[in-house]
């Protein structure tokens, strides 16, 4: 659970939303048939910058979605960040803009991580999601099937997994060999993080994956050194698991601390 009071109400409007339009099954999240009867319109035009931008006059509003966004999870995720906005942002701005970064932050405070983790429980709502998952050994399967089960980017499953399961798990995107950004199960790895733009360690799987593909979707264990050499080995194992994400060129790894369960 986020500690952040602003993010356990981020989350908990996302629920109300939900309960207020009777859903109760993945399938029933459509997000364009609520966007409309929140009084906004939904349209797709070119957004130079951006992944999508939110209007507001007075108690109707337009979500303009960047046309360049053609995978359906990417596109769904941009407009429930968007519907957080609107759910949660009235009195700070009547417009925003919203960058592909933005989508993906989760290390500060502020709007975009509540809209964030608005759009992470209105996509993917706790309720929704089987509790033995939660407790179960970290496996990428888990994320693959969240993906498909509730038609959301196998990145914002996986983000989702990292803030939700009771395992302490990371997951980390690298793409040319460098730490890009990161989610960690705040609960139990907290004290755990990269340096902006970290290279990746020799002993890593993300770094190998390329000349070893055997090794994808595989849990294997890693020297500490392999992702922490900034920080002080006490002994502990670290187990990764890397799969390659097309198509953008990017890695995610599922990193596993066991002994911090
Ligand atoms: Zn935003």
């Amino acid at each position: 659970m986020p500690a952040d009071p602003r993010l356990l109400i981020a989350a908990f409007r996302a629920q109300k939303l939900l309960e207020n339009y009777g859903i109760t099954r993945p399938t029933e999240i459509v997000l364009e048939d609520m966007a409309w009867a929140m009084g906004i319109q939904v349209t797709s035009a070119p957004l130079a910058g951006a992944e999508a931008h939110l209007v507001r006059v007075g108690d109707t509003g337009t979500i303009t979605l960047s046309d360049a966004i053609t995978e359906t999870g990417r596109r769904r995720f941009a407009l429930a960040h968007e519907l957080g906005h609107w759910e949660l942002h009235r009195d700070l701005s009547q417009v925003f803009f919203c960058s592909e970064a933005d989508m993906r932050q989760y290390q500060h405070s502020g709007p975009e991580i509540e809209a964030n983790t608005f759009a992470s429980e209105l996509l993917l709502p706790k309720i929704m999601i089987d509790a033995a998952s939660l407790k179960a050994e970290p496996d990428l399967e888990i994320i693959r099937g969240w993906s498909q089960m509730f038609n959301v980017s196998f990145t914002s499953a996986a983000v989702r997994y990292a803030g939700i399961t009771r395992q302490p798990v990371m997951v980390v995107f690298s793409d040319r060999n460098q730490v890009r950004w990161w989610r960690r199960n705040d609960e139990r790895l907290a004290g755990l993080w990269f340096e902006a733009d970290q290279p990746l360690g020799a002993g890593s799987i993300a770094a190998d994956l390329k000349n070893n593909p055997r090794q994808s979707g595989v849990m294997s264990p890693v020297d500490w050194s392999a992702w922490f050499p900034h920080l002080e080995d006490k002994g502990e194992e670290v187990f990764e698991c890397a799969v390659p994400l097309h198509p953008y060129q990017t890695v995610l790894s599922l990193l596993w601390l066991p002994s911090r369960y």
